[in-house]
Parts: C-alpha cells; sequence; structure tokens
C-alpha cells in the first residue's frame, strides 16, 4: 500500500480531481467524503493490471506509479489495461498535474531544485525583479515571481522545504463543482512532509491602519483580512486531509499540522516612525499560528544568502 503521507500528497497536487483526460470531476464532494481512488500504473501484485515483472515491490510503492482517478474510471482503466497501458496512464497523470499546479509536473522533480529548467530562475535574478518592481501593486506579479524561483520562500523556513504547488485547491467546492479555495503556495518538508500555507499580498499592502489613542496603531483591514483567510485555508485543509486519511484507517494525520505564512507589505516604505515599528511586532509577535513576513525582509533574506556564498 502506498503510504497515507503519498496518497494526500498526489490528492492534493492532483487538486482532488480524476486524472483522467477531460472527466475533471471533483473527487471531495461538498461536506461529505472524499471518493477518490489510487490507481497503480502497473500493478504491485502479479495478476494485477499492467504489471512489470522487471520491477521489484518498492519501486511499484513510489509515488509515481499512483494516479488519482474517480471510481469509474479507475475500473475502467483497471478492466482494459491493453488500451489503458502503462504509458497511457503514466502521460495522464503528468497531464493532469501540470494541468493543476501549472508548474512541474512530477513529484520526484518537485523534490529537486533544477537550476536549470527554463521555468526557474536564479534567486539573483528574482533579487534584481524586486529591486526593480517594489512599487508593483499587482498580486500577479509576485505570484509568478515566487512561483518561477521557489527558493526565495524555502530559504526563510528552519526545515528543509520545498514548493509543492502554487496557486494549490484546499477544499470549499460545492457539490456543482463551483467556487473553491486557493492558497497562493503550499511548501512540504523535504522530510517529514509537513507543509506551510503561503498566502502573499503585494509590497504595496498597508500593514497598519489608523493610529489608536495617540500611541499604537491598529492592524489594516488588508492584513488582518490575509490572515483570516489563511487560517481558514488551514482549517479547511485539515478538515480534508482528516477524510482523506480516515478513508484509509491510518493514524498518520496526527502529526499533520500545517503552519501558515503571510508575505505583505514593507517595513520600510510604511513604518516611519518608533510607535508604527512598535504596533506591528506587538501584532505579528503574539500570532503564533501565522507568521507575517514583509517584502523587504523577505528579499533582505534572499541578499544575505547570496553575500554568504560569494
Ligand atoms: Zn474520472
Amino acid at each position: 500500500m502506498l503510504s497515507a503521507k503519498a496518497k494526500r500528497e498526489l490528492a492534493v497536487l492532483s487538486g482532488y480531481k480524476c486524472s483522467f483526460p477531460g472527466c475533471e470531476q471533483n473527487l471531495m464532494l461538498d461536506g461529505a467524503s472524499f471518493i477518490g481512488q489510487l490507481a497503480s500504473i502497473e500493478a504491485v501484485h502479479s495478476h494485477g493490471p499492467r504489471h512489470n515483472p522487471s520491477k521489484n515491490e518498492t519501486s511499484l510503492l513510489e509515488i509515481d506509479n499512483y494516479l488519482l482517478l474517480c471510481p469509474n474510471h479507475h475500473v475502467i482503466v483497471d478492466r482494459q489495461p491493453e488500451i489503458y497501458s502503462a504509458e497511457w496512464l503514466k502521460k495522464a497523470r503528468e497531464d493532469h498535474l501540470k494541468n493543476i499546479s501549472g508548474i512541474i509536473s512530477s513529484s520526484k522533480e518537485f523534490a529537486e531544485v533544477k537550476l536549470d529548467d527554463e521555468v526557474e530562475i536564479s534567486l539573483e535574478q528574482a533579487l534584481g525583479v524586486w529591486r526593480n518592481n517594489s512599487e508593483n501593486p499587482s498580486e500577479e506579479v509576485w505570484q509568478n515571481l515566487l512561483k518561477k524561483c521557489p527558493s526565495v520562500l524555502s530559504q526563510v523556513f528552519p526545515q528543509s522545504m520545498f514548493q509543492l504547488g502554487s496557486k494549490c485547491y484546499v477544499g470549499g467546492k460545492s457539490i456543482s463543482n463551483s467556487g473553491g479555495n486557493l492558497v497562493d503556495f503550499i511548501y512540504a518538508s523535504k522530510l517529514t512532509g509537513n507543509i506551510v500555507l503561503v498566502e502573499i499580498k503585494t509590497p504595496k499592502t498597508k500593514l497598519l491602519g489608523k493610529k489608536y489613542r495617540g500611541n499604537a496603531y491598529s492592524i489594516s483591514e488588508e492584513l488582518s483580512g490575509s490572515f483570516v483567510q489563511v487560517l481558514n485555508y488551514k482549517d479547511q485543509l485539515i478538515k480534508e486531509y482528516y477524510k482523506l486519511s480516515h478513508n484509509d484507517g491510518s493514524d498518520t494525520f496526527s502529526a499533520f499540522n500545517p503552519k501558515c505564512l503571510v508575505i505583505a507589505g514593507t517595513l520600510e516604505s510604511e513604518l516611519q516612525e518608533a510607535t508604527q515599528y512598535k504596533s506591528f511586532e506587538l501584532f505579528r509577535n503574539s500570532t503564533t499560528n501565522v507568521e507575517i513576513l514583509t517584502y523587504d525582509e523577505l528579499f533582505q533574506k534572499t541578499q544575505d544568502i547570496l553575500d554568504m556564498v560569494k
């Protein structure tokens, strides 16, 4: 059996949708249950469909030997292995994951930083983009930059993390498959599989609101809004994961407690006086569930890393 952790990872990467070309069925029914099935591309058992005797059991238990299907398509592909060959299924899986994540195609590749990949840009290039665009209020620009250079975010975590996906579905779809929430990025630990949900705003996002009784500032609506939003995503994801891992009777769920990170605003442009700094720091140090990092702090870390390797 594939591990529960690998199942969850594949379900998230697949956007909880059937991988069969054109099916797109949402496999997480609204408030009900997960109906997806993980089909093996090459069966582990010798009598199963597409069994490949040249491969050992361990390699057949890797996540890349599985794809997420709806129950109907699972039956269809397993009954007609001569039509739905291993090659056919591998391609369907790859196309589907590419569609969903919009970036890299297989889970193996996620784990390796591929510097020569044309999709990605270097930390230096990312820093250059930051310097020339620090006033850019378009969230899309920042979404694209952090997607193209996953290390900008991964180096802020104490553990070794990789970008699992961008614009990831975290739940909340209705039964008609409409709506649903997408978190900007999910990072996963290479060692434990635990994850961080990252919600980004722009460097122009206000951090503080009105002055309050002369010596303190309130937190801006935008910042407190993204705060609540990312906690909602976390809540939803935990519920969906719970259903998912509950289905196979495993108990690995207990270790699953995603962290949240919000990237917004800049210290430099907004926090001009000491009371502003103090209010902001007080707020962010009091939030144990969500970490807040400003854009200038984020790219200062990038600069530090680059200075260190020089
Ligand atoms: Zn299907």
